[in-house]
């Protein structure tokens, strides 16, 4: 995870069982934890809202709205977060469905995380959607999911189990 430790600069470290990084010059010890993020089946009507992710990882492919909890933040308000941030509009019935482990590779550094993935519905449809990360939001009637068009492995495990 380091070169080098971040508290004496020894170039001498460990990894632990993919989360804890041990020195073994000055015992500096540092957790790299699985992280919370989350995702949501969104619903319009009879369709679902996917997006297109505008950066990497998986630039390009599909992707549901939500993303990483943020420290002193419940999941639920990172859904309601999340898609304020990404669709500009606001979401009801939230409910929370299921989680899958996930890998999410960032600028050099592997993140594992927790995906909690919820179900909600759509209070407009009038989206504005936020350049920087996402490059197109579509609707697709249900049952019309691309499961395989999907960026990351734990979405794909959700949605092979409800489509
Ligand atoms: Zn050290």
């Amino acid at each position: 995870m380091f070169k080098y430790c971040p508290n004496c600069a020894a170039p001498a470290s460990k990894f632990i069982d993919g989360k804890k990084f041990l020195c073994e010059e000055c015992g500096f010890q540092i957790y790299h934890n699985t992280a919370a993020a989350v995702a949501v089946l969104l619903e319009w009507e009879d369709q679902y809202v996917l997006l297109k992710r505008g950066r990497e990882p998986g630039r390009g492919m599909m992707d549901l709205p939500g993303g990483f909890v943020d420290p002193d933040e419940s999941a639920e308000d990172a859904c309601r977060r999340e898609i304020r941030e990404e669709l500009g509009i606001e979401i009801k019935d939230l409910h929370y469905l299921a989680s899958h482990h996930n890998t999410y590779p960032y600028k050099g550094i592997t993140y594992k995380t927790c995906d909690l993935f919820f179900r909600a519905k759509c209070c407009t449809a009038d989206f504005v959607r936020q350049e920087s990360e996402i490059e197109e939001i579509s609707l697709i009637d249900k049952g019309q999911l691309p499961v395989e068009d999907f960026a990351f492995e734990s979405i794909k495990t959700l949605l092979k189990k409800i489509v």
